[in-house]
């Protein structure tokens, strides 16, 4: 019949394991949300650089539509030139010209404007493209290494946990809370061995007389300092583990 301490440091055991493996899948499922998280924000990203880009392409084709216009009316302009005998006309067609002229000029400005904002959107939806693939091929990475580790840990995670509730069954309630409390507010580390007079926890030395109590492992004896529930191994018991 295992004494109560002995029976603790069983639980504590699967409990450490269970803590183990139960952070292992809540990291492995925040890895996952965090890129599923960043795979969306880039997609947004992307799809406003898209709009964007489309309407810089209705511009731009609006702008070719107008140059081409008026460069024929120049040009037909010009040719009608060569046919005026008249002086006055001949003063109107060249003021046509030179105004069709100068709307040419702010058309051809305006064009290059926006093919160089062209230029610089398509350039950076390509950056957002390479980096979304990259992105969405960790997030697909990430989420079939989370699939294994729930494979692999799901059954054992279960086994441990019916464990628990056996080995709990057989403490009584106060302790078991009282190791639960400490268990959680001392980094998963309630019960700790006493070596060369030595606690585990919190590496200070433990007073003679209640090292003697402990050693006889008969009652539940908390660490002067660190509060921890104190265990005492004998050493052949250490050495086989
Ligand atoms: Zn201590």
């Amino acid at each position: 019949m295992p004494t109560k301490i002995e029976v603790l440091a069983t639980l504590q055991l699967v409990d450490q394991s269970l803590r183990a493996k139960t952070r292992t899948v809540a990291e492995g499922e925040g890895r996952v949300a965090a890129l599923e998280e960043a795979v969306s924000a880039q997609t947004a990203a992307a799809s406003a650089v898209r709009v964007e880009l489309a309407a810089l392409g209705v511009r731009q084709r609006d702008l070719e539509g107008r140059l081409t216009a008026a460069e024929a009316k120049m040009k037909d302009r010009r040719m009608r030139m060569t046919r005026i005998r008249n002086d006055k006309e001949l003063g109107l067609a060249r003021r046509e010209v030179d105004l069709l002229k100068e709307e040419i000029g702010t058309l051809e400005t305006e064009l290059m404007a926006v093919m160089e904002q062209v230029e610089g959107s398509t350039a950076k939806l390509a950056g957002l493209d390479a980096e979304l693939a990259r992105l969405a091929a960790e997030r697909d990475r990430e989420a079939s290494e989370l699939r294994e580790t729930l494979a692999r840990l799901s059954s054992e995670i279960e086994r441990e946990r019916a464990t628990r509730s056996e080995l709990v069954q057989t403490i009584d309630g106060d302790l078991r809370r009282k190791y639960e409390m400490i268990f959680s507010r001392r980094g998963g580390l309630a019960v700790v061995e006493v070596r060369g007079g030595i606690c585990q926890g919190c590496r200070m030395r433990v007073p003679p007389q209640l090292f003697n109590q402990i050693q006889r492992n008969a009652e539940v004896i908390l660490c002067p300092s660190c509060q921890r529930m104190l265990f005492w191994r004998a050493e052949g018991e250490e050495a086989s583990g």
